[in-house]
């Protein structure tokens, strides 16, 4: 049985004892940077325990990267731990501080308002890694919130990020969801719920603009360092550490948004604050993948003016990494005009970093080799074409993999898609050009196939595995969803229902950040 920690330190402590055996089989052991800076980065803070912690689900493959003792991790110390109800010996929890612009407006004070930071733990590849609470209870950065969270955001979260590293795009992750056996009040009463994110850091532009914002240099210099030592070591070397920084972070976001837009992701809320210095996808808010081609697509129910739709991903994101090189300015150079030189240029780098990116994810998606100039209008003409006839955007590069190997008819998904007749003189320009590449249409179909997964986490899906689980407390479809997500590229018939877009009374319209 599990209660509510009492909030005196000696009770807890006592509290805590019952696990010690368990402990000492289950060492976590923490390697803690981050807590190492000075006291103005972060606020010490441990996570509330909660009433009734219930494991969900592990993510165990994840918790041996890690080096995690499984065995220890599925007991009820392990589910302890993930619900903020025991600190493993070598947390040391903090909540952090980060400003943000949020959507375009800027706020010097945000920070972990509903999150707690355990510690850095030592992986099997010799990275290290944060492991959050996320739901753990409130913190000095809460501002009136509750810091719970609701348990659909905490599965809709788990189901996307891991979606995503299966669809080998850098991102958070989640190590376990647990139940608390609390009721959280929004517009209804909701199961309460904690996701475990692992990350390779949670340092974001706001934690640069926070400091920049206080005009704090030695913490601007203290961070970078920080952030060079853990993120990027290939560049300790370098003569302008801080510009070749920058241009790294350029570089890396470049390539997350390409790969965004080869799968049709729309972030929904990509303020500043959940922009991540490793170049990960944080914040699976208001998050969605799109059914049918829209370049306006908008989900989220706050983005009211189209601000993060899809096609404005990439000039968002350049204008994000403005804000970043605008925080390093002060330590980019002694002499200002030189250090705005500096931050131009590397900004200045983004366009066609991110055009290099996106035709590289492009060729592979149509399979090219390159993307020649000559190419682009077969490019661009299919982009207005699944604009036009509101092709589902999964399924139309699905299928065109399909048409790659015609003499191949196993595992295609004909039954679920076909091109309207209006696309035929455009896939006949497409067999003309593939048919130029040196590459057998066997190999290309393959090749074909990785780029082009058939399973995501389309939105009707994540909807109704969050209400099974919210309103009957069947976590199966939830489960379900995860298993199969695990392998989004080989397609088989007796899956067609998770590759089929809504129907028109599934199509989900909108979505919530519902934290
Ligand atoms: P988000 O849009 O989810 O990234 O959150 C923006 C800010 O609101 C962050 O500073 C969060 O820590 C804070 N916040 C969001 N939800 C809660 C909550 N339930 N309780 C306290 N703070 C919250
Ligand atoms: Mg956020």
């Amino acid at each position: 049985m599990f209660y509510a920690a009492p909030p005196d330190h000696r009770e807890r402590t006592r509290y805590y004892s019952q696990y010690r055996d368990i402990r000492r089989m289950g060492k976590i052991v923490f390697d803690n940077h981050y807590a190492r800076l000075p006291e103005r980065f972060y606020s010490p803070q441990e996570p509330v325990p909660v009433p009734e912690p219930g494991a969900v689900r592990l993510n165990l493959p994840l918790a041996e990267d890690l080096g995690i003792d499984i065995e220890w991790l599925a007991c009820e110390a392990g589910t302890a731990m993930l619900a903020g109800n025991y600190l493993p010996e070598g947390a040391e929890p903090i909540a952090t501080a980060y400003a943000g612009h949020q959507f375009g407006g800027f706020n010097p004070q945000l920070g972990d308002g509903r999150a707690v930071l355990l510690g850095e733990i030592q992986a099997r590849n010799g990275r290290r890694y944060d492991l959050q609470l996320k739901g753990s209870g409130p913190t000095p950065y809460s501002r009136g919130g509750d810091g719970r969270s609701p348990l659909g955001p905490v599965l809709r979260e788990y189901i996307l990020c891991e979606a995503m590293h299966r669809l080998d795009v850098p991102t958070t992750r989640a190590l376990a969801a647990v139940t608390t056996g609390e009721r959280v009040v929004r517009e209804d009463v909701l199961p309460g719920a904690v996701l475990t994110r692992v990350a390779s850091s949670h340092i974001r532009i706001g934690t640069f603009q926070y400091f920049a914002a206080r005009k704090d240099t030695e913490a601007l210099h203290l961070l970078t360092e920080h952030v060079i030592a853990r993120h990027y070591p290939e560049l300790d070397d370098r003569e302008n550490r801080i510009a070749a920084l920058l241009d790294a972070v350029v570089a890396r976001q470049a390539q997350l948004i390409a790969k965004w837009q080869t799968l049709g992701f729309i972030h929904g809320v990509m303020n500043t604050d959940n922009m991540l210095i490793s170049g990960e996808t944080i914040d699976y808010g208001p998050c969605a993948f799109m059914d049918e081609f829209n370049p306006e697509q908008v989900y989220s129910s706050i983005d009211h003016g189209g601000r993060y739709a899809y096609r404005n991903q990439p000039g968002i994101a350049h204008w994000n990494l403005s804000c970043l090189a605008n925080s390093l300015i002060p330590i980019l150079h002694n002499d200002r005009e030189q250090a705005i030189a500096l931050a131009q240029s590397a900004l200045d780098g983004f366009p066609d970093l991110f055009l290099e990116a996106n035709a590289q994810g492009t060729a592979r998606k149509l399979g090219l080799r390159t993307i020649d100039p000559s190419d682009v209008p077969l490019v661009d003409d299919l982009w207005q074409l699944m604009a036009e006839q509101r092709l589902d955007f999964t399924l139309t590069f699905r299928r065109l993999a399909d048409l790659a190997d015609e003499t191949n008819r196993s595992g295609t998904v004909a039954e679920l898609f076909e091109f309207p007749d209006v696309l035929q003189p455009w896939l006949d320009r497409w067999r003309e050009r593939v048919a130029q590449e040196s590459t057998s249409a066997a190999d290309r179909q393959a090749a074909m196939y990785d780029a082009n997964p058939v399973f995501i986490p389309r939105n009707h899906l994540v909807e109704a595995a969050i209400a099974a689980a919210t309103n009957t407390g069947d976590f199966g479809v939830f489960h379900q969803l995860v298993d199969l997500l695990e392998s989004p590229t080989p397609y088989a018939s007796e899956l067609r229902y998770f590759a089929t877009p809504p129907r028109p009374d599934e199509i989900v319209r909108q979505t919530f950040c519902g934290t």
